[in-house]
């Protein structure tokens, strides 16, 4: 790095080869150096390394003599090899690179936060995580799905997501014709069991099914954990009132010790979901009150804890919704728990160490890596 810095300071608009003989604690403004000369080695060590210096540090002393410019770099550098441990979902600060604005990325960031991409040591946790899952509901889930990440927005608007939670909703749009583009037939996953509501109505006696799918919701990205696209396994139990409610207390149930097994310290809470709008906030709380959503919130980061799970009972929301009706007549109930994988990593990370190979044995034979 040193030879870099004197390369660029040999520039003859700077110090020229005096750049190679000075030295590293000699003030570089004694050669008489002025702001625009600064502001030109900014320019270029930027460039170079392919960083951005933060704001607070954009001030004369930074950049005096060859040892603060090279602290200065050297301090970036390790925020950028830092933020490549991160925790899932936490936004890069002020890591850009010099040239076309592009953020340095690292293994998992993309140039969308909340966004992220999954390295191969992660993909071997997920799928060690839905081997667990669908063992744990093998009894249970008579069938299980990968749902892709849309979904007919007919379908979208009769699960009620798009009137309940605007905020949170993706949609797709196109120019099939050219032009502007258009709103589609398609909009984003919100949740992986919005999937199976259509297929119920020709089996709508009552049973059990499990899907997986990579879903959307415009969170504010800010806090770890909170991202745009996720990866979500839900088991859903659809039948009678009676069956349906004694199944969600079970669900909760398994899925607490499930996530125990891992060795993570769940607390499960009553909960309600962001439902928009004053309508919306009446909903929140009579969700609450009702006690129809219970989460299991882990702790993802020191101070920071997500909900990882949650076992949500719908009562005859999804069977009014779609016409699913017992032989009896009645209206089918339904209820999910909902796994958050990306959470689960993110607490498991937080609980056993950053990378998976240096987990406890335990913990790796229950994943099977
Ligand atoms: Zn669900």
């Amino acid at each position: 790095m040193l030879d870099e810095i004197r390369a660029i300071l040999s520039d003859p608009g700077v110090l020229g080869d005096d750049a190679w003989n000075v030295g590293d604690d000699v003030d570089l403004r004694s050669f008489g150096l002025g702001s625009m000369q600064m502001v030109q080695i900014l320019v270029e060590i930027e460039e170079r390394f392919g960083i951005e210096i933060p704001d607070e540090k954009l001030v004369p002393e930074t950049f005096s003599t060859i040892d603060s410019i090279v602290a200065a770099v050297a301090s970036v550098r390790v925020s950028v090899t830092r933020v490549d441990v991160d925790p899932i979902g936490k936004e890069v600060e002020g890591v850009t690179a010099g040239s076309g604005g592009l953020t340095v990325m690292t293994d998992r960031q993309t140039h969308a936060s909340g966004v992220l991409l999954t390295p191969r040591e992660d993909e071997r946790v997920y799928t060690g995580l839905r081997a667990k899952l669908g063992e744990t509901f093998s009894d249970e889930a008579e069938e299980h799905y990968t749902a892709p990440p849309v979904i007919a927005r007919s379908i979208s608007e009769r699960a009620g997501y798009a009137r309940s939670f605007p905020q949170l909703l993706g949609a797709v749009h196109g120019a099939p014709d050219g032009g502007s583009p258009v709103p589609t037939d398609l909009v984003l996953t919100s949740a992986a069991c919005h999937h199976l509501y259509p297929l119920l109505a020709s089996r709508a006696t009552g049973g059990c099914l499990s899907v997986e799918a990579m879903c959307y919701r415009g969170e504010a990205t800010a806090e770890t954990g909170r991202l745009r696209s996720f990866r979500m396994y839900e088991v859903l139990r659809y039948g009678p009132e009676t069956v349906v409610e004694e199944w969600r207390g079970q669900a909760l149930t398994t899925a607490e010790q499930l996530l125990r097994i891992l060795g993570l310290d769940v607390e499960p809470c009553a909960a309600n979901d962001p439902f928009f709008g004053r309508i919306g906030k009446y909903l929140a709380s009579a969700q609450q009150s009702e006690q129809l959503k219970w989460e299991l919130v882990a702790t993802v980061e020191d101070g920071i804890e997500q909900a990882v799970a949650s076992v949500n009972y719908h009562m005859e929301h999804f069977g009014d919704a779609f016409g699913l009706r017992l032989p009896d007549g009645a209206v089918v109930h339904s209820a999910c728990v909902a796994f958050g994988l990306d959470r689960i990593l993110l607490a498991l990370r937080h609980q056993h160490g950053q990378r998976a190979d240096g987990w406890p044995a335990s913990i790796r034979a229950v994943l099977g890596l």
